[in-house]
């Protein structure tokens, strides 16, 4: 990750560079660049060995015109209260870019999991729970995973609520197991809108996805599952890399041998179908058709974006690419598919969970996959739209532009109180 980039403000001049094709007040634009509240709680957690520990936590609600606050939490020592203010925006921007009726938030805390043994995880997860039950519910504000959490969070978070609250409220978090509520599709989903977002992009383009070539940095879940789906389209996945190092093939590669490689060893490095190993710079400035930045925000700034050679990116990770590195990007005429649009099937199919809890009623893999299909199609040909309506270069401001202007109208129609 690039040190010295600050993702919020990152956030704001994506939002600027938007605001510049729409008919919005500036006042609503200023209103629109701020989250509406920042919880900061300090959790105190007793560790195996009877001492106590500190963890700083966040809870950003960026936006919730459109609905409850929406977004995931991440465990990671990098967190930092400007990051997660840059991350609920994104999924402000991000559930209008699909047109689902929830508004954004994202929450964190600073912590290395890898130190921490399962119990500890779960008391230090139970605690932050326990200082967001005022805030969430599922008409106030819906949790997810995000980076280093996942259904067994989620989990203890949904046990954590229900218990304070007396209640059966499936609906508070997404991405639980299915024996919990959870969706049929949802692990997939973040890594299949990045590969339906590029197969549209392909398209778009008239360029052929069968046999394209394809790199992906970060073989977590949204990484090895683009991987997945991108080979059973047709294209070969030729390098992949995640925090310890790359590998590549100039032929190809079985995207779910690396993964069982990297179950098994804790990395893809060393996976015997790679001919060579390689850094994950290396990974980034391949010459490939599609690369997919799949690991942490900032991977891409504008020196290496100058050595980037894909012809289209789509970007599993939020925020891969400071806006310097656009700007660099846009020079070179490469096609970047942003964030909002190409990983927020995580976000949609939390939305079809959310749905399914509140019905009662459960979907079939078949249904999701296809609800998720149609949503991303769409989102992407309202982009073309308003590339072609406004004649703008950046997909990544066509999409804000088609975003902030949802948010807007939301805002404006509904008026503010008091
Ligand atoms: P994950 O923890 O499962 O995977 C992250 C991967 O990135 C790991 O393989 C890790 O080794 C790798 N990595 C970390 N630093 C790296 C580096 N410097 N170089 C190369 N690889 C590196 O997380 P995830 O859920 O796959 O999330 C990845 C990204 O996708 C994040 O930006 C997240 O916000 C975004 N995202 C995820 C979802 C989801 O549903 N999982 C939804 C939307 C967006």
């Amino acid at each position: 990750m690039t040190q010295g980039t600050n993702p919020f403000e990152s956030l704001q001049s994506q939002i600027d560079d938007a605001a510049a094709y729409l008919d919005v007040e500036d006042d609503v634009i200023e209103r629109l660049k701020h989250p509406e509240r920042v919880l900061e709680t300090n959790l105190t957690v007793e560790m195996d060995d009877g001492s106590l520990e500190r963890f700083k936590a966040f809870r950003s609600q960026f936006n919730g015109d459109r609905g409850p606050y929406k977004g995931g939490i991440r465990y990671h020592p990098q967190v930092s209260r400007d990051e997660v203010k840059a991350l609920s925006g994104w999924m402000t921007y991000k559930t209008a870019t699909v047109d689902i009726p929830l508004g954004g938030g994202k929450g964190g805390i600073i912590i290395d999991p890898a130190e921490y043994s399962e119990s500890e995880l779960e008391r230090i997860t139970r605690a932050f729970a326990k200082e967001l039950r005022p805030l969430i519910g599922e008409d106030r504000d819906v949790p997810a995973p995000d980076v280093n959490t996942g259904q067994r969070e989620m989990n203890w978070i949904k046990d954590t609520y229900e218990t304070l609250e007396n209640t059966t409220e499936p609906g508070v978090i997404t991405g639980k197991n299915l024996a919990s509520g959870g969706s049929e599709g949802r692990v997939e989903a973040t890594g299949r809108s990045t590969v339906i977002a590029a197969r549209e992009a392909f398209d778009y383009l008239d360029k052929d996805l069968e046999g394209a070539t394809v790199a992906v940095q970060g073989y977590g879940n949204a990484g090895w599952i683009a991987a997945k789906l991108i080979d059973e389209m047709g294209a070969t996945v030729v390098a992949a890399s995640d925090s310890s190092g790359g590998i590549y093939n100039p032929d190809g590669f079985d995207p779910v041998a690396a993964k069982n490689h990297k179950n098994e060893t804790g990395s893809v490095v060393g996976y015997e179908e790679s001919e060579e190993e390689i850094t994950n710079e290396d990974v980034l400035t391949m010459d490939v058709d599609l690369l997919i930045p799949a690991a942490l925000e900032n991977a891409i700034d504008a020196d290496l974006a100058e050595d980037v050679q894909a012809d289209v990116i789509s970007e599993a990770a939020n925020g891969p690419l400071t806006p310097d590195a656009d700007a660099v990007l846009e020079d070179k005429d490469v096609f970047v598919i942003p964030d909002i649009l190409a990983n927020a099937g995580g976000v949609t199919v939390s939305y079809f969970e959310w749905v399914q809890n509140r019905q009662r009623f459960y979907w079939s893999e078949e249904r999701v996959n296809e609800e998720l299909e149609d949503h991303i199609v769409d989102a992407f040909d309202s982009l073309v739209e308003t590339i072609e309506e406004h004649d703008i270069a950046n997909p990544r401001t066509a999409t804000y532009v088609v975003a902030i202007q949802r948010v807007a109208d939301s805002f404006e129609e509904a008026g503010s109180f008091p």
